[in-house]
């Protein structure tokens, strides 16, 4: 029944819970967050309980005085969450799945347990284990990546494995780590799994993600992704099966990894709506929040066609500017037809945060990939 009479409760409060709740005010849902102070979904939400993801007291606070509990980022506090879902509370996805992706080396033998193409690793404790662990890899070059914590390519190395084994004082992480081969030359796409609970599954249209090398984050991303038919049936059909492996209820973004063989990776998923599918608020008939609305009210699954080619371009914190800014050329940007800005509600930045991005429609992706480059050109950021 819309409106609905349920309350939704978000553990974190950032631009993926503002975009949630922003999807959800046409049919005006009503949601409750926990996260600081100035968190960028504040002003959306009906009730925000200040504090700290990890304080398991404030978790079970918000499960107090809400029908379903969601959640917009991985770092958050697990126990509190398995406790809630064992006492009969509804949490999507279940906080079963978030323990598994929460540590990174969980989730790659997860992938291996259930047969899910991923690339060969090994884990390794600490720094002295490094060494073993390395010359059981293939390749030059490795990507470590801590267990836990990491974020937006925080976390994460590519490293020489020669520099490793010779240079022991160069190794970059002390904690426990995933140590695995590196995809030289891929092509990054993600598919946006959503399944609810009946088991009904639908599949957002694959999109290829560019990265920036030198900060790990995704500079531009384009849908659908210039891939064949096959490829990208391909990637479907492994993007489901992970999500069904999984008996996920949810949106998931998996991310892949495709190597100039036609071979598929999966790299890493997320239990949440994703960067990679922000387009989809303007560009396919359902976007992925409003998919997860869907999910957490228990409606029917909504079309996730796509209108039309698509670019998504992040609004990044500028290198030299920390603290109150300001971005600018968007007034040039708005002149440019079938273009979409979301700012994140911010209020100070730093390097490579992401502060906002740019959608952009056309009817090509020729036209899309275009218009994306002058923005990239025109985009900028100014310390206040
Ligand atoms: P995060 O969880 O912080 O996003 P990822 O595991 O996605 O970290 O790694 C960040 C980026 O590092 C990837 O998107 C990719 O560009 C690069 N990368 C990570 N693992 C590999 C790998 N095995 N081979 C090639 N590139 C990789």
């Amino acid at each position: 029944m819309l409106p609905s009479k349920k309350t939704i409760g978000i553990i974190g409060g950032g631009q993926l819970g503002k975009m949630l709740m922003e999807a959800g005010k046409p049919w005006n849902l009503k949601y409750h967050i926990l996260d600081v102070a100035d968190a960028p979904a504040s002003s959306l939400a009906e009730k925000h309980l200040v504090g700290g993801l990890m304080d398991a007291d404030k978790i079970k606070e918000l499960a107090e005085n809400c029908d379903v509990l969601t959640y917009e980022i991985e770092h958050i506090h697990l126990d509190a969450l398995l406790e809630l879902e064992a006492a009969g509370k509804t949490i999507i996805p279940s906080p079963k799945i978030l323990e598994i992706i929460q540590d990174k080396g969980l989730q790659k033998l997860f992938f291996k347990h259930q047969n899910i193409p991923t690339t060969d690793f090994e884990l390794a404790e600490n720094q002295t284990e490094w060494a073993e662990k390395l010359i059981k890899l293939k390749g030059d070059k490795v990507a470590a990546k801590l267990r836990k914590g990491g974020y937006d390519g925080k976390g994460v190395e590519l490293v020489d494995k020669k520099v490793m084994l010779e240079q022991y004082n160069q190794i970059p992480f002390s904690e426990p780590v995933v140590l695995e081969e590196f995809v030289g030359n891929a092509i990054e796409l993600s598919v946006i799994v959503a399944r609810n609970s009946k088991g009904e599954m639908t599949t957002f249209p694959t999109v290829e993600m560019e990265f920036d090398p030198k900060a790990n984050l995704v500079e531009f991303l384009f849908a659908p992704a210039s891939i064949s038919h096959e490829i990208d049936e391909k990637a479907k059909r492994i993007a489901m099966e992970c999500i069904f492996k999984l008996q996920g209820i949810g949106v998931f973004a998996v991310e892949m990894f495709l190597n100039s063989k036609g071979e598929i990776f999966v790299n890493e998923i997320a239990p949440r709506p994703h960067n990679s599918g922000h387009h989809t608020i303007e560009a396919c008939y359902t976007s992925q929040y409003e998919q997860l609305n869907r999910i957490l009210l228990d409606m029917p699954l909504g079309d996730t066609s796509l209108i039309s080619p698509a670019a998504m371009l992040n609004l990044l914190g500028a290198e030299n500017v920390n603290g109150p800014y300001e971005i600018t050329g968007l007034e040039t940007i708005l002149a440019i037809p079938g273009v979409y800005i979301h700012l994140y509600n911010k209020a100070t930045t730093k390097p490579k945060r992401k502060m906002g991005h740019i959608t952009v429609l056309g009817n090509t992706l020729d036209e899309v990939k275009k218009k994306a480059a002058t923005i990239k050109q025109v985009q900028g950021m100014k310390q206040l």
